[in-house]
């Protein structure tokens, strides 16, 4: 998209998935919550700590697990406004620190009070569960005020849970833990003009008045003479694989199943190389100094992005000399 002064702004998200391993003890409080049931651990002074750890705050190795709640006390909060996407609940609610009944410590979690007016310290809970529970923190959907209603509730989906269950809890060993950052990417003046060629088929570079250097993606300035380097050019869309990669093993956002072949190509005029893929050759084919040309996506496909052009694919001609390309590596 467009943002002020022509410059290109994206939504970004910069993830992480990955599957995290919970140990026996937050692995039993986990499958505990799967049962609508919390659990503590006894501490070696003989207290109770929610949730529970392997270690207590002395070092000393904690022990066995103390059933607590359902109920429990509101010691602080926080009021939430206006709801993000990943927060537990979509309508305004509080964060809190709530001491359950028969533990020593308190645990953060969501309070649904409806309105800020009805939040208080002290006030008493009881947790709300989730229908369908999968041995997360999220089971737990949040606590709710506490009244006949609500306290029958969570001792009935309680004991359900503990039928269901039959045995003791079975500890989860892992959960998926995905980690993300949402956020704006502004390109910036020569990056805009570069991606906005790349929807017309066109490959910008900018020139260094001084070194002559050819910068890929232009950078407006040269760090090597430290001048504006605002000549734009276009460059060839063909050239020599400098150096390549063959990725072999498989993660969420790979572009094909692999094997594939990840190139670093210094096109004819620049002096930059680009990353990109190259595809119509089998990986152990690869090698520097291959002669390559970009293969664009079609017509309608085309926009201000590197995904304009697909991948890269071999030219047939004789390879580059070596002396071609070892001053670009
Ligand atoms: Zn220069």
């Amino acid at each position: 998209m467009d943002g002020d002064d022509g410059v290109l702004e994206a939504p970004y998200r910069l993830e992480y998935t990955y599957t995290r391993s919970t140990g026996p003890v937050i692995g039993r409080f986990l499958g505990a919550l799967r049962a609508a049931t919390l659990e503590g651990v006894r501490t070696a002074d003989g207290g109770v700590l929610v949730p529970p750890l392997e270690y207590d705050t002395s070092g000393e190795a904690t022990g066995e697990a103390v059933p607590v709640g359902p109920g429990g006390v509101v010691t602080t909060w926080a009021w939430v406004t206006e709801p993000r996407r990943e927060h537990p609940l979509a309508r305004p609610f509080a964060w809190a620190l709530v001491k359950l009944d028969g533990a020593s410590t308190a645990m953060l979690h969501a309070v649904d009070a409806g309105d800020l007016a009805a939040m208080k310290t002290g006030m008493r809970v009881v947790p709300r569960w989730r229908d369908e529970r999968t041995g997360s923190v999220r089971d737990l959907a949040c606590f709710v005020p506490e009244s006949p209603l609500t306290l029958s509730e969570a001792r009935s989906a309680e004991s359900k849970g503990a039928r269901d269950e039959r045995t003791a809890p079975e500890p989860v060993a892992l959960f998926p833990s995905p980690v993300a950052l949402d956020y704006t990417v502004t390109a910036g003046h020569h990056l805009s003009t570069y991606l906005r060629a790349m929807k017309e088929k066109r490959i910008v570079g900018g020139r260094c008045p001084s070194c002559t250097k050819v910068y890929l993606p232009p950078r407006g300035a040269c760090p090597t003479c430290g001048v504006p380097a605002d000549a734009l050019v276009d460059v060839a869309d063909h050239g020599v694989v400098t150096t390549f990669c063959v990725i072999r093993i498989p993660f969420d956002a790979a572009p094909f199943p692999p094997p594939y072949i990840a190139i670093a190509v210094i096109l004819e005029g620049a002096d930059l190389p680009m990353f990109h893929l190259l595809r119509g050759i089998a990986p152990e084919e690869a090698r520097m100094g291959m002669r390559v040309r970009a293969v664009w996506a079609p017509d309608d496909e085309l926009g201000p992005t590197l995904a304009s052009i697909k991948w890269f694919e071999p030219t047939g001609e004789p390879d580059a000399d070596t002396a071609e390309i070892e001053r670009h590596l």
